[in-house]
């Protein structure tokens, strides 16, 4: 299904072409005709499937057709919350990027900077905002941005903003924002409370799943080396030297062993830089950017940038510790092999973290196949730990790294035409949430305030 078909206006389409998309991918093909019918829509998807596009390219369209002047473009009309700073970035670089044919004006607001320095919008106008939810409450304090005429709220990653304490600041903005709106919810998992608090805010949403597992894991070779916590490093300087890394990303728990390893790592000539949560603004944005323009070869960094973040032809993740939680493995992985390149995913796993292996491989349903034949293996240490999987699945999966397109070959609906009954029902269901409802309740304990901006350590 070429492009044609969703009704992109030119300007558009011309973006799109330029930027060598030649069809749109499953998750926008499902829900860019229902945004641009200003239908909500709840998704269960990760960045690395289109997504930002899937939800950027309808309202780009919806808000140009609109034709207002200047004086009515002075506070936003799209409002797209993201849970971490590196992530509102890339939205706001993508809705530049998509808009450029376009005369519309996008704004980004983050913390760790000066607000000063990211409210020029006051003057000029914006379109678009783009937010982490902790600065925008942050502003809306001063009183000059007023969200009352937003049309459209993206909540791009919304487990993650729960995930991160974000709660109380989205209350606020649902407090702030009119009731009368669209609203896009995209989420990678979908726990209950997360249900329960999409069916608060959406009406009628059109629901796209698209599968994680199916895009993401089978263009990725993945494999785990089994080895103790103090042969890492060792480990690590020798795949460095046999393996060809073009760059790597590696994820580690610690923040200060992310220092020390990064310290390493240059004093043997591996240009490298670190990324956590300690680091200053300005520093995480030099790491990423340094990283994403191959000045540095292997950045270092923490979950911070696990989600979303996009690095053109990165041809490593290593996972130097197993993520705490089992969703968070795909996330880390899924920064390489994206937009159909191939992508090498490797984890470090020592006796202790065998058990988050074990649900790795149980939430994703795949077994990820085993390395021992490393200078580092020590059988005695991991003899009890035989896999539980079955090994031909294993063999047949190491054997065929086959690069899979990155629009697995599905079937999925054409878009349906909304019934009159639909829309009658529709009409009908109010949208106004009462503005002392609680919306949102913190199911985990707040995280400090320097864990705000999705600073999540
Ligand atoms: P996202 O999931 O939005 O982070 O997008 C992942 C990557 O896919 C980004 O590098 C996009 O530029 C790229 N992308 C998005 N849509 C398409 C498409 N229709 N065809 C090819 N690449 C795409």
């Amino acid at each position: 299904m070429p492009f044609e078909r969703l009704n992109l206006i030119e300007p558009i389409r011309r973006t799109l072409a330029e930027a060598g998309y030649t069809e749109p991918t499953p998750i926008q093909k499902q829900t860019i005709p229902y945004i641009l019918k200003g239908r909500d829509i709840i998704g269960c998807s990760q960045t690395g499937t289109g997504k930002t596009a899937a939800f950027a390219l309808p309202i780009l369209q919806n808000l140009v057709i609109q034709k207002l002047p200047d004086t009515e473009r002075m506070q936003p009309r799209a409002l797209v919350l993201s849970p971490t700073r590196e992530l509102a970035i890339q939205i706001y670089e993508s809705f530049v990027t998509y808009g450029k044919h376009l005369n519309l004006k996008a704004a980004v607001v983050y913390g760790g900077v000066a607000k000063f320095e990211q409210v020029n919008f006051y003057d000029t106008g914006v379109d678009i905002l783009v937010a982490t939810p902790g600065r925008l409450t942050d502003i809306m304090k001063d009183g000059v941005l007023k969200l009352d005429k937003v049309q459209v709220l993206v909540l791009d990653e919304a487990d993650k903003m729960f995930e991160l304490g974000f709660a109380e600041d989205l209350n606020k903005v649902f407090q702030a924002i009119p009731y009368e709106r669209q609203t896009l919810f995209f989420s990678a998992s979908m726990p209950p409370d997360m249900a329960k608090f999409a069916e608060n805010i959406l009406v009628l949403p059109i629901r796209v799943d698209i599968e994680t597992n199916s895009i993401t894991a089978p263009k990725i070779r993945q494999a785990v080396y089994f080895v103790n916590q103090h042969d890492k490093k060792k480990l690590l300087f020798h795949l460095i030297d046999e393996e060809e890394i073009e760059s790597a990303l590696i994820f580690i728990n610690n923040k200060k062993e992310a220092d020390i390893l990064t310290a390493q790592l240059n004093a043997k000539g591996i240009k490298s830089m670190a990324l956590h949560g300690k680091k200053s603004q300005m520093s995480r944005e030099k790491a990423l950017n340094n990283f994403k323009e191959k000045h540095i070869k292997i950045l270092v960094a923490t979950d911070v940038i696990s989600r979303g973040i996009d690095v053109e032809n990165l041809s490593h993740v290593i996972n130097f510790d197993l993520p705490s939680s089992p969703e968070s493995y795909l996330h880390r992985i899924g920064r390489t092999g994206r937009a159909g390149a191939r992508g090498f995913a490797f984890s470090f796993c020592s006796k202790a973290e065998i058990k988050s292996l074990r649900k790795i491989e149980e939430l994703h349903s795949f077994s990820i196949p085993v390395v021992t034949n490393h200078p580092f293996y020590r059988r005695s240490d991991f003899e009890d730990n035989k896999p539980t999987y079955n090994q031909p699945k294993r063999k047949q999966q190491i054997e065929e790294p086959e690069m899979l397109p990155m629009i697995p070959n599905v079937a999925y609906p054409e878009p349906q035409i909304e019934s009159e009954s639909d829309i009658e029902n529709r009409k009908k269901r109010s949208r106004i949430v009462k503005k002392d409802q609680v919306l949102i309740t913190n199911n985990k304990k707040k995280k400090e305030t320097d864990n705000k901006e999705g600073v999540k350590e």
